[in-house]
């Protein structure tokens, strides 16, 4: 705001050392610079323009200014909300939060060496525990940044790995495809569910390459089929996650690994789960396109969370994957049973195809084969499975009966 700016003549003080840290500065002109003593002599660390942001870093230690600022020429700032900062720091990225931690740490070291022995030095060790210290959150962000970098090497190195769980025609008592599911041993915790480092990918970039790891998995194992003489060839479904839609061509990645291992981009399928329906649009763009191709675009997980009819009609999937809560409780729940029979129904009128998720036993899948829900994947049909022990389960030769 116009009436907040605070005009400073050369030569004038902002703040000085050892005051409590009320706001910080955006500097819109002039020149300021950052002084401390040493020996009793002042020493400039840093000067500062137009643009640059001045006196953060009391606020994220919330700790007394470690060095005086002053105007070098006649200068306008505009003061900067201590706390409107501090909340953005405490709602950040617990990794964000880590990396300021050890800017400060560094900051902090560097004054007190050049104040070694400086009677007048300030204590430098702060309250600062607010934002970037203690309360657990430094532990989180270590661990996550030692996960990833760990999955990153397991990445290069090629220890994850790409198990297939077989989804079952019911009406025609065969395999017909599977579902790739990546897993990752790691070299101390042992395995790892997908569903804690397939999120940690997701938050940054990392989820790219494991996609693309996963997909070329799966055009290796389909070409393999393919070289034994499979038929017909199963088609392999592989999960997108939220990021891979929005900055990743799934379609040209398929295609392209495809090509290079000599298969069929018709074989694999996306997975594409409830949430991202939100992004009607794209899902829609991704939909048409695969479909101008051949390709085939399932819905995962359906029921949970964002259950939306909305988008449903509006978005042409060739499959929807029932999430596996439905099957659990079918069989106890005479609603759920109404429920799933709807749901098998609805599929139907979409034209659709219809996978039961999680079907542990043979009375969920007679129950689901009387409702003429289309395919089944769970522990009853088969758990995922190393690439050899599908080859191993799969038989050569299938009759579509
Ligand atoms: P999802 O896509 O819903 O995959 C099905 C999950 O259910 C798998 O867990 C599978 O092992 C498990 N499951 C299958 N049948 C049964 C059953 O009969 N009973 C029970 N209790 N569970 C069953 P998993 O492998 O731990 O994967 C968890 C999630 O991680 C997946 O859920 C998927 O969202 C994600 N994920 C796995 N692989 C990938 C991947 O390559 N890329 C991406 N983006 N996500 C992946
Ligand atoms: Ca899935
Ligand atoms: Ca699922």
């Amino acid at each position: 705001m116009a009436d907040s700016r605070l005009e400073l003549r050369a030569g004038e003080r902002v703040f000085s050392e050892g005051d409590p840290p009320t706001c910080a500065y955006l500097i819109e002109s002039g020149h300021i610079e950052i002084v401390t003593l040493q020996d009793g002599a002042p020493l400039v660390l840093s000067v500062l323009g137009e643009g640059d942001l001045l006196g953060e870093m009391a606020i994220i230690d919330a700790a007394p200014r470690t060095a005086t600022a002053r105007a070098l020429t006649d200068s306008v700032l505009i003061p900067v909300d201590g706390k409107q900062l501090s909340e953005r720091i405490e709602s950040s990225d617990p990794i964000v939060r880590a990396l300021l931690k050890g800017q400060l740490t560094r900051y902090r070291q560097a004054l007190l060496s050049l104040r070694a022995g400086h009677p007048g030095a300030l204590e430098l060790s702060g309250k600062g525990k607010r934002f970037v210290d203690g309360d657990g959150y430094d532990d989180g962000a270590v661990a996550k940044i030692r996960l990833e970098t760990q999955l990153r090497d397991a990445l290069s190195t090629g220890t994850l790995e790409v198990r297939f769980q077989p989804i079952y025609d019911i009406a025609a008592e065969r395999i017909a495809g599977y579902e790739a599911l990546v897993r990752w041993t790691h070299p101390v915790r042992g395995p790892i569910s997908p569903a804690e480092f397939i999120s940690l990918a997701e938050e940054t970039s990392l989820i790219l390459p494991v996609g693309q790891y996963v997909l070329d998995r799966v055009a290796e194992g389909l070409a393999e089929l393919q070289r034994l003489g499979v038929r017909p060839l199963p088609f392999v479904a592989v999960n997108m996650s939220g990021r891979q839609l929005g900055e990743l061509d799934m379609l040209s990645a398929i295609r392209e690994s495809s090509q290079r291992n000599g298969i069929d981009p018709r074989l694999i399928k996306i997975e594409v789960t409830e949430s991202l329906t939100l992004d009607v649009e794209r899902v829609g763009e991704l939909i048409r396109r695969a479909e101008a191709e051949g390709m085939m675009v399932a819905l995962d997980d359906f029921g949970t969370g964002h259950s939306n009819l909305g988008h449903l009609h509006k978005l042409r999937f060739n499959t929807i994957k029932l999430d596996q809560g439905f099957v659990r409780q079918m069989l106890e729940a005479p609603r759920c049973h109404a429920v799933v029979r709807a749901i098998v129904a609805m599929v139907h009128a979409l034209e659709a195809d219809l996978v039961a998720e999680g079907v542990e036993t043979r009375a969920q899948l007679d129950a689901l084969a009387a409702m003429k829900c289309k395919y089944a994947q769970g522990y009853l049909i088969g758990r995922p499975q190393t690439f050899s022990e599908m080859l191993a389960n799969h038989p050569l030769e299938q009759t579509s009966g």
